[in-house]
């Protein structure tokens, strides 16, 4: 196989690019190149009776963008300062501008083509004479009227705009950057895979596709946007992080039995879903299921998950224009209470922030997102917004096993203040007479440094602890987990993050609650000996990833795995520690080494 570049001009022969396995499996099949900021927007014909109606689209469209940039600036009044917060002056008059509006209801009268498609070709054309000009102030206000025509055009397509919503037929995506926003909308039935230029194996897109257990390969740094078609014939190998374009016929029967092999394998666990995850020697883990929506519990109990380790709450409304309503988020808690049949459901308060940006709640441009304004930050700064979760996760306590999680606690403080909270919403529901459970466990994510220095006080005011070692790894290397370029540096088996874990472990024994691993750490099988022989007392993890550690932890030994877990956390090199751990899976299940790692 010929290894790129490739000059577009030339002859389309196979040639391979290298990213970062995100999303195991193989796909193999037509590409559709999206760059960023793209939409979809679709040119018809419309006829004269139409025009009312597009005309009517447009004016609530502008309405509500009117409100959210209101909004927007109230925000950034209150939490900044009035300058920041002047920017938006410039949005409205966006709206304001005559000419502009006039123009573009008259070209839907003339034309006859749909208000979406008018308004953009108009826009465009705006942005375009304005980047042109020679005064640097006005060419800088292109960009505040790309924002206005972004959200227009968004608020014009009730938010479907996106073209990942809506595929033309099965496609393999290739894009710069698919964000957690746009897999939460994905047209999932036609996404066959997909490959991006940006991103880690920890980032929330790459979570997503194992989710969805579609392949994916992520950070391709190489601008492979530039050098793949539309329609080129792609394979993605997620096990290995290539992207083969244009693959020869030989290649294709390589992957085509690939397939197949890597198919059987997998149907393979289904059969085991009833067997305990105990080791040989008697000791059971517990494995639970991270979950992104209510639809996640068929798949969590098709794998066999004995209850739910992580919801990933915030997916509910990534999209949304709203905040959701108490009745809204009661219903999807109540339903995947019941549907847990009494298994528990660890639902999570809402982790916003980061690389998880929605419109309604995070729209800073933030330098540093990871360590700015996110989950239990922004959750303190809004405790409306905060209460109606917490009322609907209580409420839906009446329907099962619920149990509260916070994430990003960082002290003690922060959890006092939102323990006070959550107490002053037993206390209402409480006096209204609705039925909850006051006793309902509430346990914090450790995946802030400070927290797992701080776990032995922590431990005393919580139930359990789950361990985000997405975030844990990202904190304590100081290596963004979004970012390709650091992802070398990424090494979960850091002997700093080791003990850490170990310190957290021992925290929550010495103070007799469990502790659970909810990060990627948890679904990858050469990890599993590590964290179950240092104490861990349950693994959550992607649906499909349940399978093969279940599989491993039948074929260890407790006392094998503690060994693994002391050796480890005697070197002091990540490389090292990864060895240690792989040579124990290797002598008992080669089978879980080749196939999820390989896929041969
Ligand atoms: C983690 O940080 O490990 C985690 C499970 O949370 P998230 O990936 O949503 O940040
Ligand atoms: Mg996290």
């Amino acid at each position: 196989m010929k290894s790129r570049p490739l000059n577009i001009s030339e002859k389309r022969e196979e040639f391979l690019i290298h990213g970062i396995p995100a999303s195991p499996g193989v796909a193999i099949g037509s590409a559709l190149v999206i760059r960023k900021a793209e939409f979809f927007i679709e040119e018809k014909n419309i006829s004269p009776e139409d025009i009312p109606g597009e005309l009517s689209k447009f004016k609530e469209a502008i309405e509500v963008t009117r409100k959210q940039i209101i909004s927007l600036q109230n925000r950034v009044q209150s939490m900044l300062n009035k300058n920041d917060a002047r920017i938006f002056d410039a949005h409205l008059l966006i709206l304001d501008d005559k000419m502009l509006m006039e123009e573009v209801e008259a070209g839907v009268a003339k034309e006859l083509r749909n208000i979406d498609f008018v308004f953009n070709r108009t826009v465009q054309r705006y942005i375009a004479a304005i980047s042109a000009m020679p005064d640097p102030y006005l060419r800088e206000r292109a960009q505040d009227i790309r924002d206005v025509a972004e959200r227009i055009i968004k608020n014009l397509h009730s938010r479907t705009c996106s073209i990942l919503d809506r595929l033309p037929g099965q496609r393999i995506i290739v894009a710069h950057e698919v964000t957690p926003s746009d897999t939460a909308d994905m047209d999932k039935e036609n996404v066959q895979a997909f490959a991006t230029e940006v991103g880690g194996k920890t980032s929330h897109s790459a979570i997503m596709a194992r989710a969805m257990q579609i392949p994916a390969v992520v950070g391709a740094q190489n601008l492979f946007l530039d050098t793949i078609h539309n329609g080129d014939l792609l394979i993605i190998d997620g096990y290995l992080g290539m992207i083969i374009v244009n693959p020869r016929p030989n290649t294709l029967k390589v992957y085509a039995d690939k397939e197949s092999e890597a198919e059987k394998y997998y149907s393979g666990f289904l059969k085991e879903t009833r067997l305990w995850p105990e080791t040989i020697d008697g000791f059971r883990i517990q494995l639970a299921a991270n979950i992104q929506g209510v639809e996640g519990v068929e798949d969590a109990k098709r794998h066999g998950a004995a209850g739910i380790g992580l919801f990933r709450t915030e997916y509910l409304f990534i999209n949304a224009k709203e905040l959701p309503s108490e009745e809204k988020q009661f219903s999807a808690y109540s339903k995947i209470a019941s549907d847990m049949e009494g298994h528990q459901v660890v639902i999570r308060t809402f982790d916003l922030g980061g690389d998880k940006l929605s419109e309604v709640i995070t729209p800073f441009n933030e330098p540093n997102p990871f360590l700015g304004f996110r989950a239990v930050r922004l959750f303190l700064e809004y405790p409306h917004f905060m209460k109606t979760q917490l009322r609907a996760i209580l409420r839906a306590s009446a329907f099962g096993n619920v149990k509260i999680m916070f994430p990003m606690i960082s002290g003690c403080e922060e959890l006092d203040r939102l323990t006070a909270i959550l107490e002053e919403c037993k206390k209402e529901l409480r006096v209204s007479g609705i039925p909850h459970n006051d006793n309902i466990d509430v346990g914090i994510m450790i995946e802030i440094p400070s927290a797992a220095i701080m776990a032995d006080s922590l431990a005393k005011k919580v139930k359990f602890f789950s361990i985000g070692t997405n975030d844990l790894v990202q904190y304590t290397i100081a290596v963004d987990r979004t970012n390709e370029k650091v992802a070398h540096l990424y090494q979960p088996t850091h002997p700093a993050v080791l003990h850490l874990i170990k310190n957290v472990v021992s925290a929550a024994k010495a103070n007799g609650i469990w502790v659970s691993v909810c990060g990627e750490m948890a679904s990858d099988p050469r990890y599993a000996p590590i964290l179950i022989g240092l104490g861990v007392n349950e693994l959550s993890m992607s649906p499909g990833a349940i399978g093969p550690v279940r599989r491993l932890i039948r074929r260890m030994k407790m006392h094998e795995a503690e060994k693994i877990a002391s050796s480890v956390l005697l070197v002091d090199d990540a490389k090292e520690a990864l060895r240690i751990s792989e040579e124990m899976i290797n002598s008992v299940a080669p089978d879980i080494v080749r196939m999820s790692f390989k896929g041969i």
